[in-house]
């Protein structure tokens, strides 16, 4: 287990690699742990009608507080559950928890869309389709009140392999949406034959709105190419009333982001949108 530099001279790496190896395992095992004690959780992200102000869905996001470690950001556990395969178990859960959690929404009353992360290595496994059905059907929601959120690399790396499965899910009548949108390599021959209905805008084109003409041209064009196609189109990451503003100029429709509100626990989600009212405009 050494590796040869281009000097000839031999580097050992075994140590430092067996202490990144066994954080992970260790992680692992932590999570698998946590899964089966109920330490996982899903919170929910307002997302918000620019216009009006309105909430008009939630996405849910994975929460995880280990007892020893404290609360774990899905930054450092998404990445290692998808090497071990943990995610599929996870994903899995995280679906029917949201779907559970949507169900809910409707049977009070609310009409509540909420979107669901799906990572590739989930939406690879044959069984997929087939278990987003079984999860709607089990919890008597409309296939419409859920989202699923899947990244352009995801998408695009084997489109004419993907294709099928994305018209399975949007046969079902579940939508879809191409999350970190940018940040990818879409190619728009590709974009146009997909079934999906939204675009999400990445963080990373809102930061430095409205300053930066670069990010403010992208974000422009990302709207007017979710026009052209008829998607819908959301930005991700708004913090700043000014950034709320450049998107209003550029034509943007909703968004989502700390300005509003970042991932909420139920009951405050709740509080949030209970009376329906303009939380910004
Ligand atoms: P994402 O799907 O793009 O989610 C947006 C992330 O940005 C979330 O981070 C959210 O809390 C954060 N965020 C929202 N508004 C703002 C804002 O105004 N400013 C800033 N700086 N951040 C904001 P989070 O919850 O840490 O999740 C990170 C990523 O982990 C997600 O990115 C998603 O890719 C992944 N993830 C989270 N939950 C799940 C899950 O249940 N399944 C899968 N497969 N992935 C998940
Ligand atoms: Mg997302
Ligand atoms: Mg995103
Ligand atoms: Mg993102």
């Amino acid at each position: 287990n050494a590796r040869l530099q281009q000097g000839g001279e031999l580097r050992f790496y075994q140590p430092a690699m067996n202490r990144d190896l066994l954080a992970r395992i260790q992680l692992d095992q932590a999570m698998r742990l946590g899964l089966a004690a109920g330490h996982f959780r899903l919170q929910y992200q307002p997302q918000v009608d620019l216009h009006d102000g309105r909430v008009i869905g939630a996405e849910a996001l994975c929460r995880w507080t280990d007892p020893q470690r404290g609360p774990v950001s899905p930054g450092q556990f998404i990445g290692v559950a998808e090497e071990t395969g943990f995610i599929a178990e996870l994903g899995d859960w995280v679906l029917h928890e949201a779907v559970a959690q949507a169900a809910r929404w409707h049977r009070d009353g609310r009409r509540m869309p909420v979107s669901v992360n799906v990572s590739a290595l989930q939406f690879r496994d044959a069984g997929f389709v087939d278990g987003v059905a079984r999860a709607l059907a089990e919890a008597g929601l409309p296939p419409g009140l859920l989202e699923l959120e899947l990244t352009e690399s995801l998408l695009l790396d084997d489109v004419d392999a993907h294709l099928q499965q994305l018209q399975a899910l949007a046969d079902l009548g579940v939508r879809l949406a191409i999350d970190d949108f940018g940040t990818g390599y879409s190619s728009l021959r590709y974009l146009k034959r997909l079934p999906i209905h939204r675009l999400k805008i990445d963080r990373e084109f809102i930061r430095n709105l409205p300053e930066d003409a670069s990010d403010r041209a992208i974000t422009h064009t990302i709207v007017q190419l979710a026009q052209a196609l008829r998607l819908e189109v959301i930005a991700e990451g708004v913090e700043t009333i000014d950034q709320h503003r450049a998107l209003c100029e550029l034509g943007c429709e909703s968004f989502q982001g700390f300005l509003v509100a970042g991932a909420l626990t139920v009951p405050d989600f709740e509080a949030l949108v209970d009376p329906p009212q303009r939380l910004i405009a």
